[in-house]
């Protein structure tokens, strides 16, 4: 369906593109322009630009641009006429809708126009219904306003079967498109019944404002009935990647920079009224997820669940998720037997924000508190217990050196020992060498990537990130990609790359991680490598074997490492020629082809062990990145692919 272009152009004239990047993007004013971290792709250094004058986006990392219009298609992934349709109703302009679209249909639109429409009923319900009345008097008893009420679209689903069926029917909704939406139940001879029945209705919006569930809390509190009851999942609503309020509370949540998150849909109501932005789960635990959605927005979230054992245990888990997503968490808790709720009822919002603004608790105090309050740091066994628990989460922060060593002193301060110790503890963590009692019970390490890395290997790597480009072009040129085990230590070589060919020959000294673009498994490695440095050497003193310390004839060190890989390489790719040799009719010409190998490769390995291999030979920088993949300079041809068979 075709939107006429004055249309269009009223759209687009009409949504300022700053208010809309701003939805997912944290955006800082740099002279008339503003700059973020691209969307569209992965950056540690802002180079997405908007400028709200001229109306253009545009990224100078992966060349992205656009006008608000282009800027919705790509991030909302919409054809064309449904991103001005979606900036339309953001904007509060009607488009002439002329017919049903039959393609819409099959679409998700069609649920949506169903939550809309449900949404419709179940607030007209509350509002202009006898039985509402009760659902109203419940609202109101909990001190929800009625501007609150209706900037949530609050409802009431009346005790019945089918009232929702009933009128969906009249407005021409179809039961099949009201159980994609999960608002009814099938029946198994067939037909439906609503979902919904007897229940104060909480529709839950997707941060950019769309309805795609609800929460429904019983009026009737009886044994068989739950007091909460929320959509399934479908097409549309997928909880792990949803907040409930966050389409409310994303704009303040981004001037404070921060926001609380809570355990119910009332907790929110109460504290939206109070001018404090805060948002829930729906039914689930945090998941990595949800944080991610809430770093488009905030730097901090503070977490505040309930004062029992299960929010204890919740909040510590939220910790670990918030951490890991690199934002920073801080704890509230409040006094026994309240909630956010109930305390703004009581105390009023001014007290509760003074609360929040006291008792807010850094992530490790509050740890360190509850252990305390636990009786879990009496013994030396025990400190010594918790201590492990914190450093587990310290090391997430290594990506931000200085809030890791921060913590660290921190940590030193608490629990009164040296900081060597808590690094210490941290490294041994990173190598994953001690089982800890954590792994057993829950949440299971998936075991050190150091682990699994050959010692040799681990060498050069570090010698790449602490001497920097000259080591990284200087191993690089001896080493083809091939020759570094498959996983999180070839990607991290891809990563060195790819610095090394964006930042040229000019830069010189240790690599900042920073600037390699890692996953959560590459900064591990990384993490490992750096606060592992003696380690290794001193594993090697162990074994007798005499290799000086790192940074001292670093060249030396790295064609050590390189000879040990290599040989081992070759001698694997021997044994594998014997094989086939053996393997084959004697006498054949395939048979002798393959001993003229084996002869080659056999001088291949002779030259490896007298370092005659490490020769100069051309060790220029390559001309382009993919020969350099593709195809190190001083190996010869067909040594070392797909020869990765370290035991
Ligand atoms: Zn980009």
């Amino acid at each position: 369906m075709r939107i006429p272009s004055q249309i269009v152009d009223q759209v687009r004239d009409s949504s300022d593109i700053l208010s809309v990047v701003e939805d997912y993007v944290r955006m800082k004013k740099a002279g008339n322009n503003y700059v973020g971290r691209c969307p569209f792709h992965d950056e540690k250094t802002p180079s997405f630009n908007v400028s709200p004058s001229k109306g253009f986006f545009k990224c100078f990392g992966c060349g992205k641009g656009g006008n608000v219009i282009t800027f919705v298609m790509e991030i909302e992934r919409l054809e064309f006429v449904d991103a001005v349709r979606w900036l339309a109703g953001r904007a509060g302009i009607e488009i002439p809708e002329h017919r049903v679209d039959k393609e819409a249909f099959q679409k998700t639109e069609v649920i949506y126009h169903a939550l809309r429409f449900a949404a419709e009923y179940f607030s007209l319900q509350l509002r202009e219904t006898l039985s509402g009345t009760q659902a109203r008097a419940y609202l109101h008893g909990r001190g929800l306003t009625e501007t609150t009420i209706e900037r949530f679209q609050l409802g009431y689903a009346p005790d019945s079967w089918d009232g929702l069926l009933k009128a969906a029917e009249r407005g021409q909704i179809s039961p099949e498109a009201l159980f994609r939406a999960g608002l009814v139940i099938k029946r198994d001879n067939g037909g439906y019944y609503d979902r919904f029945r007897g229940r104060v209705i909480f529709p839950v919006w997707s941060h950019i404002g769309k309805i795609i569930g609800f929460g429904g809390r019983a009026l009737q509190e009886g044994p068989k009935v739950p007091k909460y009851l929320n959509s399934p999942e479908t097409e549309v609503y997928h909880k792990k990647f949803v907040l409930y309020g966050l389409y409310q509370a994303k704009r303040d949540a981004r001037q404070q920079d921060r926001i609380l998150l809570v355990e119910g849909y009332t907790d929110v109501l109460a504290l939206y009224q109070a001018g404090v932005a805060s948002v829930a789960c729906c039914g689930t635990a945090l998941t990595s997820q949800q944080v991610k959605l809430l770093g488009r927005f905030v730097k901090e979230i503070q977490l505040l669940y309930d004062a029992d054992t299960a929010g204890a245990t919740a909040t510590e888990r939220a910790i670990d998720c918030v951490l890991q997503s690199g934002l920073n968490p801080s704890v509230l808790r409040l006094p026994e037997g309240e909630d956010p709720d109930s305390f703004v009822r009581e105390q009023g919002a001014d007290k509760f924000k003074a609360y929040l603004q006291s008792e807010t608790k850094d992530w490790l105090d509050a740890l360190y508190a509850a252990a305390r309050q636990k009786n879990l740091l009496h013994t030396p066994q025990g400190r010594r217990q918790e201590m492990t628990r914190v450093a587990k989460r310290i090391m997430w922060l290594l990506r931000d050196q200085l809030l890791f060593k921060f913590y660290v002193a921190k940590t030193s301060e608490l629990f009164g020992i040296l900081e060597g110790d808590v690094v210490q503890e941290v490294a041994v963590l990173v190598q994953g060498q001690k089982p800890s009692e954590e792994a057993a019970s829950g949440q299971g390490d998936e075991g050190s990537v150091l682990d699994t890395i050959p010692e040799a290997e681990k060498t050069l790597l570090q010698l790449m990130l602490v001497e920097g480009i000259p080591m990284i072009k200087y191993i690089l040129d001896r080493m083809s990609l091939e020759e570094f085990q498959e996983g999180a230590s070839r990607e991290l070589v891809e990563a060195l790359i790819d610095f090394y060919f964006e930042s040229g020959d000019q830069l010189s000294g240790a690599i900042n991680p920073e600037q390699l673009q890692l996953d959560m498994l590459g900064w591990q490695l990384v993490a490992g490598l750096m606060l592992n440095r003696h380690e290794i050497s001193s594993n090697w003193e162990e074994k007798k074997i005499d290799v000086p310390r790192l940074n001292q004839d670093a060249e030396r060190i790295a064609k050590d490492s390189m000879r040990k890989i290599k040989q081992k390489l070759i001698k694997e790719e021997l044994k594998e020629l014997i094989f086939r040799i053996t393997n084959a009719e004697a006498g054949s010409e395939a048979q002798m082809e393959l001993q003229e190998e084996y002869r080659e490769r056999l001088q291949h390995k002779r030259a490896i062990e007298r370092g005659e291999i490490f020769e100069e030979r051309g060790s220029e920088a390559p001309k382009d990145q993919e020969d350099r993949k593709a195809a190190p300079m001083n190996i010869p041809a067909g040594s070392g692919s797909s020869m990765n068979l370290f035991e």
